[in-house]
C-alpha cells in the first residue's frame, strides 16, 4: 500500500518527473526492454540521446517529436520500470511526461478522444452496443439515491464491458455462490484510467475517481471487487495517494480464491488452457491468484506457467489505438508466442490483451476465453455466445451492420453513424 499522500494526481505525477530528473543516469536499460521500440521509427536512435531528450523537456526544455512520440506511443506495459537499476518508475514517467505535453499545450492522438469513456461515441460503448441491447444490462450505471448497504460491489468497469458474455458469466458465478453484491458498469463512471494514460489528464481523471467512488461508497461496502486489471491498478497503485475510502479491494480471482468452497463444480472441464498473463495483472502482482483460481477447476490442464515467470508478452496495449501501426505488430508477436503454447483455449484476464486476440482471429485460429467463462463452462452455467468473435468474423462493414443493428439502433446509434465509426475498429470495414 502506498506511504505518501498528494492533494491531487497531478502533484503525484510531478513528483515522479521530480524523481526522474535527479536520478537517471541515461543508461537506457529501460529501452532495451520496450517492447514498442523495436517497432517505433526511434528503433535506430541512440537510446542514451532518447532519455536525455526526454529528462531535458521535462526540466523545461523544448519539445520534440520524439519525446512526444515515445510518450505516447507508449503501450503502458511497465516492463521499463522493472529494468530501470535507479529504481525510477519509467512507466509512470511516460505518464507524466505526457500529462507535461498535454499541460504544454500539445494535442493527443486523435484517436485518445475515443478511448475516454465518458464520451460518445467511445470505443467500449460502441463495441458493448453491437452486442447487447440496454434491455440486457443487468447492472447499475449509477448508485440510485438511498441505496441499500451491500456488502460487495462488483465494479465491472469499461473495458469489459466490450465482452459482455464474459460479464453475464461473472455475474451468474456471484450469483450462485450467493454473493450479497450490486453490480455497477463502467462507462459513465470511471476509475479515470484512460483519461490518464491515454489522454495526460489528470484533472479529468481524477474528477472520475472522485464520482465513481462516491458511487461505490454510496452502498457502504465491504468491498470492491474488480474484474479490469486496469481498474485494480488504479485502486491499489493510485487512489491510495490521493483519496480515502475504507472498504477494501480484491480482484475477482482474489475474491474467488478466498471462497473456493461456494464454487460448486459440477463437470470437468476436459481442457487444456494455455495461460496469458497480461503485463498489468503482473505488475499488480495478480498472477499466483489467477493460477490459483485456474488450477481450482476440474478437468483443467494449464499450459505456459512459464511464460508467466520469464517475459510477460504485451498486447500493444493503449499503442493498439494511438499508433495502431506500431501497436498491432506488438500485439502480433503476443499471439504469435502465445500459440505456440497450444491447448485448446487461451485464457487471459485482460480485456485489453483478449481485444488484441481477436483482431488476429481470421489468422491464427485463437480460441480466447476468460476465467469466469471456464468457472462458469464447469459449473454448469449458462453458455453465452462470444458475440465480439461473430463480429470479427465478418467479411464486410455491411455485413456487420446487418449482424449487429437490432442492437445499435436498440443503443440509439444511427446506421451513418456507425458506418463512420466502424471502419476505425474493424479493418476489414474500411472498404466495406
Ligand atoms: S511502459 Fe512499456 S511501452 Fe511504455 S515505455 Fe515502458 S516498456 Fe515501453
Ligand atoms: S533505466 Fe532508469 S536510469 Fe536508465 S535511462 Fe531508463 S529511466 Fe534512466
Amino acid at each position: 500500500m502506498a506511504e505518501k499522500k498528494y492533494p491531487s494526481i497531478a502533484e503525484y505525477y510531478s513528483d515522479i518527473c521530480r524523481d526522474a530528473i535527479e536520478k537517471c543516469i541515461f543508461c537506457g536499460d529501460c529501452l532495451d526492454n520496450c517492447p514498442i521500440l523495436p517497432f517505433s521509427t526511434l528503433k535506430n536512435k541512440d537510446q542514451e540521446k532518447i532519455m536525455q531528450n526526454l529528462i531535458d523537456f521535462l526540466r523545461g526544455g523544448p519539445v520534440s517529436e520524439e519525446v512526444y512520440l515515445e510518450a505516447f506511443s507508449c503501450s503502458g506495459c511497465g516492463h521499463c520500470s522493472d529494468s530501470c537499476p535507479q529504481g525510477i518508475d519509467v512507466m509512470l514517467l511516460h505518464e507524466g511526461t505526457k500529462i507535461e505535453l498535454v499541460k504544454r499545450g500539445e494535442k493527443t492522438p486523435e484517436a485518445v478522444n475515443f478511448i475516454i469513456p465518458n464520451r460518445r461515441p467511445n470505443l467500449k460503448g460502441v463495441l458493448s452496443a453491437l452486442q447487447i441491447k440496454p434491455s440486457e444490462e443487468r447492472w447499475l450505471k449509477r448508485a440510485p439515491s438511498n441505496p441499500k448497504k451491500t456488502e460487495n460491489v462488483f465494479f465491472i468497469g469499461c473495458d469489459p464491458l466490450i465482452m459482455p458474455h464474459k460479464i453475464f458469466a461473472s455475474l451468474d458465478i456471484l450469483e450462485a455462490m450467493g454473493v450479497d453484491f450490486v453490480a455497477l458498469a463502467g462507462g459513465e463512471l470511471c476509475c479515470g484510467v484512460p483519461s490518464l494514460m491515454a489522454g495526460g489528464n489528470p484533472k479529468e481523471s481524477e474528477e472520475m475517481a472522485w464520482d465513481l467512488m462516491s458511487n461505490i461508497k454510496a452502498f457502504s461496502p465491504k468491498r470492491v471487487i474488480l474484474v479490469c486489471p486496469g481498474c485494480y491498478r488504479q485502486f491499489t497503485e493510485l487512489f491510495p495517494r490521493v483519496l480515502d475510502y475504507d472498504f477494501g479491494v480484491q480482484f475477482i480471482t482474489q475474491f474467488l480464491n478466498d471462497n473456493l468452497d461456494k464454487l460448486k463444480f459440477k463437470k470437468p472441464l476436459g481442457k487444456k488452457i494455455a495461460l496469458h498473463d497480461s503485463c498489468m495483472t503482473q505488475r499488480t502482482e495478480l498472477t499466483d491468484s489467477i493460477i490459483r483460481t485456474l488450477e481450482s477447476i476440474p478437468g483443467l490442464t494449464l499450459l505456459g506457467k512459464e511464460l508467466s515467470k520469464e517475459k510477460v508478452l504485451c498486447c500493444g496495449g493503449i499503442a493498439n489505438m494511438t499508433y495502431p501501426n506500431i501497436g498491432n505488430q506488438v500485439g502480433r508477436v503476443l499471439v504469435e508466442e502465445t500459440i505456440k503454447v497450444g491447448g485448446d483455449k487461451i485464457a487471459d484476464s485482460c480485456p485489453g490483451c483478449m481485444f488484441a486476440f481477436y483482431i488476429y482471429s481470421k489468422e491464427f485460429p485463437l480460441n480466447v476465453s476468460d476465467i469466469s467463462l471456464l468457472i462458469n463452462e464447469a459449473m454448469g452455467g449458462k453458455e453465452y455466445e462470444d458475440k465480439l468473435e461473430k463480429c470479427w468474423s465478418c467479411k464486410s462493414l455491411d455485413e456487420l451492420i446487418g449482424l449487429t443493428r437490432e442492437n445499435f439502433e436498440a443503443n440509439g446509434y444511427p446506421e451513418e453513424v456507425m458506418r463512420q465509426i466502424l471502419p476505425h475498429i474493424f479493418p476489414f470495414a474500411e472498404h466495406g
